[in-house]
């Protein structure tokens, strides 16, 4: 996969709660009902018959994988060296609290205040982090600065394109709607909020209409094929009419399996 991805958050609209079950299934679409129950919802592989399928009968039982194609490599290292060096910022803050501005600050005084220590701040683009005193900006050696203005000349990109975990879709079988991602060991995790249920219902030959019980409205999700598969997008649109994804790239459609809760 030589696309550049970058997995993009969105929070509102996935989980499980305790609703009663909405069926996926809509009368009213044109799909054959004859044809389409020849491929029955097994969760197995991309049926074979696909012809006659519609979405409806498509959907229940995959898990939709999708990237976010990155603008450019500058850009993303440029925002993830600057979110790092932010943290840093915060660090001294609370470490220097009573000091003074000219005190010396290193990173190894910093790592009680991060979270995982500063070894899980790295600039993407392998720059290091300088710091001097509490009252001075962390730098970053490959030139990303906390001073970066919207237009500003960006330090070229290094290094391999980002690593970050892919997001997905999973549309079960109960008609419910999962948003996850894939964790460090490829394992497949809810990433949106357990308490919320969203169900889904085909609503076009290529959209789907998304409730989730904690919020007003639907939102839709429109694909740009019946049957969506690797190459094809998704778009989806909040209840607002604002796109959360525009044409995001369809990478895998799988089977759904269990995924792996959230704490
Ligand atoms: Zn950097």
């Amino acid at each position: 996969m030589k696309q550049i991805l970058l997995m993009i958050g969105m929070v509102a609209l996935v989980g499980c709660g305790e609703k009663e079950p909405v069926q996926p299934t809509t009368p009213d679409t044109e799909a054959p009902k004859s044809e389409s129950t020849k491929v029955k919802a097994s969760g197995g592989e991309k049926g074979r018959d696909e012809k006659t399928v519609g979405l409806e009968s498509y959907l229940p039982g995959k898990r939709i994988v999708i990237g976010q194609l990155v603008k450019s490599l500058e850009i993303w290292q440029n925002s993830e060296c600057i979110k790092n060096m932010r943290k840093l910022e915060i660090a001294i803050i609370q470490w220097g609290f009573s000091k003074a501005d000219d005190a010396k600050v290193t990173l190894d005084d910093l790592a009680p205040y991060l979270k995982a220590g500063t070894n899980s701040l790295k600039c993407p683009a392998g720059g290091k982090y300088i710091l001097t005193t509490v009252g001075e900006d962390p730098k970053c050696s490959h030139g990303h600065s906390l001073d970066y203005e919207r237009g500003d000349k960006l330090p070229p990109a290094k290094g391999p394109p980002p690593s970050a975990p892919l997001e997905f879709w999973q549309f079960n079988k109960d008609g419910t709607l999962q948003w996850g991602r894939f964790d460090e060991n490829g394992e497949a995790k809810e990433a949106g909020n357990p308490r919320t249920r969203t169900t889904y219902k085909v609503t076009g030959p290529m959209e789907v209409t998304l409730e989730a019980d904690d919020q007003e409205g639907k939102a839709k999700m429109i694909f740009t094929k019946p049957k969506p598969g690797k190459g094809d997008a998704l778009t989806l649109r909040m209840p607002s009419g604002k796109e959360k994804l525009s044409k995001a790239p369809i990478l895998e459609v799988t089977p759904a399996s269990p995924l792996k809760k959230k704490k």
